[in-house]
């Protein structure tokens, strides 16, 4: 009975000094070869993406012949309406300024030109320069979807401001909804789309998404909104319920446009996108509602 038990500790002894040296040692040359920084990338997500920002939710698309509801403003739009009412908040500015004719080209050799600040035009042919982020993105304090987290509730400020008071607007006239998805950054959208091609293809994402670098939620200006009545949802039913026509009609008085629409959808290469809403301010945004045309078009108008 001895002799075992005295190898035995003697063994673990041995075992213990050795499992020391070893742990010392790769500590040692852990500690030698990595420098300091390296430790960030342990925070880059690993999973895809499972949610569904900007993925139509495949339904019967239920009226395609149906013309949009934008073509029948059916009231006087009225610019300064939204600010009426609303108690003003803190350093608020109004939202709408004297709309500036942009002087600059729209892009250069595909990039876009953000000096255009609110009226930057990012799409399929443009994309923003590498790395864009803007740099006064808040938090838009209004109701969003649990799943959309963190940055994606930000908007750079003015669009921030915009967006509650469109949503304390919509409150007020009985229309309940909330935001989805707003800024996306460069990194976000890699995940993303990556992940719908390998979904459906390339082909196929490429109609409800948008390749890295040329997704509007990237300038901060865009988000995606939605209703209880769909779900929350992305999906074009969205236009049939009276949420959907709420925004339709409604959207331009707080500066957004509903910036996919179902008659753009060979000149834009989207897909009819009743939630994706683009701030480009209310008196912009007034005129490209009024005249029904693509945001490319109305940037190409205003600079002839
Ligand atoms: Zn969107």
């Amino acid at each position: 009975m001895r002799k075992p038990s005295l190898l035995m500790v003697c063994c673990a002894l041995t075992l213990t000094l050795v499992g020391c040296n070893t742990s010392n040692q790769n500590e040692t040359e852990e500690a030698d070869n990595k420098p300091a920084e390296t430790e960030q990338q342990t925070e880059t997500p690993a999973a895809a993406p499972t949610d569904t920002e900007d993925e139509v939710v495949e339904e019967a698309p239920a009226t395609e012949a149906e013309p949009p509801a934008e073509d029948k403003p059916a009231e006087e739009p009225a610019a300064d309406e939204p600010e009426a009412e609303e108690a003003p908040v803190v350093e608020a500015p109004p939202a709408e300024e004297p709309a500036q004719t942009p002087s600059e080209p729209l892009e250069q050799n595909g990039t876009a030109n953000v000096n255009l600040d609110t009226l930057i035009l990012v799409n399929k042919q443009i994309a923003l320069p590498a790395g864009y982020k803007p740099n006064d993105l808040v938090t838009a304090n209004v109701d969003f979807v649990d799943t959309a987290t963190g940055e994606r509730r930000m908007l750079r400020k003015e669009a921030a401001q915009a967006i509650e008071k469109l949503m304390a607007g919509a409150k007020t006239a009985g229309i309940d909804l909330k935001g989805t998805s707003a800024f996306r950054s460069y990194d976000y959208q890699v995940q993303l789309f990556n992940a719908y091609v390998a979904k459906d293809g390339k082909e196929q994402a490429m109609k409800y998404s948008a390749p890295p670098g040329h997704s509007e939620h990237q300038t901060g200006l865009a988000i995606d909104v939605s209703s209880a009545s769909v779900g929350y949802q992305l999906t074009q039913s969205l236009e049939q319920t009276k949420e959907g026509k709420w925004l339709a009609d409604n959207a331009h008085k707080y500066g957004f446009i509903v910036r996919y629409q179902r008659a753009y959808e060979g000149q834009t290469g989207y897909m009819f996108e009743p939630w994706h809403l683009r701030y480009i301010g209310v008196e912009h945004a007034t005129t490209v509602h009024k005249t029904n045309v693509p945001f490319e078009r109305y940037l190409e108008q205003l600079m002839n």
